[in-house]
């Protein structure tokens, strides 16, 4: 055994078909393709073991806020390695769990007072759901036991999140194993009144698009806990974009009716929709419980916090039932919380994402041209994610069959220029890091169009 796995690429990917079960992946897609060996990264780009290099359009599944092995990061947890790598956080705390509390509180509102750590997005979801279910279960309004979720709304892949999902493809074979939530048409479901999408905050918020909300709420405010959301973008569900006056106008209605708003951050959190937190570009929404994960490390280690205001807490403050069961082996991880702050250090230092402004910008134009394409069916951004629909042709509507595979196709052709592109379904999207630079915007975009017209070419011609 002395192979190097950095240097033999053949042996990793060997080991790799023999031994691995890739996330969301069909294994059986890589019998004649072998997946890429990536052996190191740097800013935007990572490189594999054959030399070649892919810009990281996607920042490793929405995660690295400000490209890979940023010196700074790699510093403190260095640092933090010498002094301790983990601990039990039950009857222990330290002083990185400390400076995560005040790193958080300082780039949030005032009312978020309480924090509890968890591993990734999945895993805070659950405590959320826990959390806000518990919560009137201790004061003692113990019908309010069901949650409202949206039709194609993405929270997780653990059991509860996957019970508030509503992506068909990665939740519907589970229906049997999940429980039942209320569910109501995402906010952005109503006919679109211009060509493209574009930025969907200045379109006019339509007042009917809550309606079904509301009738819910209205209804089962007897029997429900909370409602959750992603705000402002779907992701999973393909980067769907709505008006944050939805979010203004549920949270009073969340109030008349006395239920918690759930707010999944996960995705969005630590700058990537153009503020730190997209929440916050909805006037007056507060949600009661907000769920951060992927960005928190600068997409360096596994960390999740819930974090909620002082009148869920006290109410499990008191006697030994009220207790919040629940914790994780590594709760608030020394290594990850030295990620979390430099992270957090970098980002308020530099006053990203709002010092990046013109690079956002000149993205949300560059994605506005490509209108140009027959084949561009929607254009939509928000910060520093950017999505189009591919279609056959945009006149008639008409879509790529699923047995196409155009999104592999894509994503795979991709690689052979230098790029990752992932598509979720007909939806190609981008997410970048908040110091991307308007060069590599060009580079990206300029490849990311040939890629995805020599795709639509040979499925074309083979058709
Ligand atoms: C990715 C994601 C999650 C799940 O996070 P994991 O870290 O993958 O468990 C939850 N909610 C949203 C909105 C996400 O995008």
């Amino acid at each position: 055994m002395n192979k190097n796995p950095y240097k033999d690429r053949q042996y990793v990917v060997d080991v790799d078909r023999k031994y691995s079960w890739h996330p969301f992946t069909q294994m059986k897609d890589y019998e004649n393709v072998d997946p890429v060996v990536i052996t190191h990264a740097k800013g935007i780009k990572l490189y594999d073991a054959d030399g070649n290099e892919y810009y990281d359009t996607i920042s490793s599944w929405w995660t690295s806020v400000i490209g890979h092995c940023d010196e700074r990061i790699n510093a403190a947890i260095i640092k933090q390695l010498s002094l301790i790598e983990h601990v039990n956080f039950s009857g222990f705390t330290h002083p990185y769990a400390a400076e995560v509390f005040e790193n958080m509180r300082s780039i949030l509102p005032d009312i978020y007072t309480r924090f509890f750590f968890s591993d990734d997005g999945s895993t805070a979801i659950e405590v959320a759901l826990k959390m806000a279910f518990q919560y009137w279960q201790n004061i003692g309004k113990k019908d309010k036991t069901k949650f409202v979720m949206f039709n194609n709304a993405y929270h997780g892949d653990t059991m509860g999140a996957t019970s508030v999902g509503g992506v068909d493809i990665y939740h519907k074979i589970y229906k049997p194993m999940m429980f039942d939530s209320y569910i109501v048409p995402a906010p952005y479901e109503h006919p679109r009144k211009s060509e493209f999408t574009y930025d969907a905050r200045n379109e006019d918020f339509d007042p009917a698009s809550l309606e079904q909300m509301r009738k819910v709420m209205e209804e089962h405010a007897d029997e429900i806990a909370a409602v959750i959301v992603e705000p402002l973008i779907q992701g999973a569900s393909g980067m769907r974009i709505y008006h944050p006056q939805y979010l203004t106008e549920l949270k009073k209605l969340a109030e008349k009716n006395d239920i918690l708003v759930i707010c999944d951050e996960v995705a969005t959190g630590f700058g990537r929709t153009g503020t730190m937190f997209a929440f916050e570009q909805a006037a007056d929404f507060t949600p009661d419980i907000v769920a951060v994960a992927k960005g928190l490390t600068g997409g360096y280690m596994p960390m999740a916090i819930t974090l909620t205001n002082e009148k869920i807490f006290m109410a499990f403050y008191g006697d030994f039932m009220s207790t919040f069961f629940h914790g994780h082996s590594y709760t608030a991880n020394p290594l990850a919380c030295a990620a979390a702050n430099a992270t957090i250090k970098i980002l308020k230092e530099e006053n990203l994402p709002k010092s990046n402004s013109v690079a956002m910008e000149y993205f949300h134009e560059r994605l506005r041209e490509l209108k140009e394409y027959d084949f561009v069916g929607d254009i939509r951004f928000l910060g520093f994610y950017g999505a189009i629909d591919i279609v056959k042709s945009r006149a008639e509507k008409e879509l790529f069959s699923a047995e196409t595979r155009i999104g592999l196709k894509i994503y795979r052709n991709s690689l052979k220029n230098g790029l990752v592109l992932r598509a979720i379904g007909e939806v190609i999207y981008w997410c970048l890091p908040l110091n991307v630079t308007i060069e590599e915007i060009d580079i990206i975009i300029d490849r990311s169009i040939k890629v995805i017209k020599e795709t639509i070419c040979q499925v074309s011609t083979k058709n």
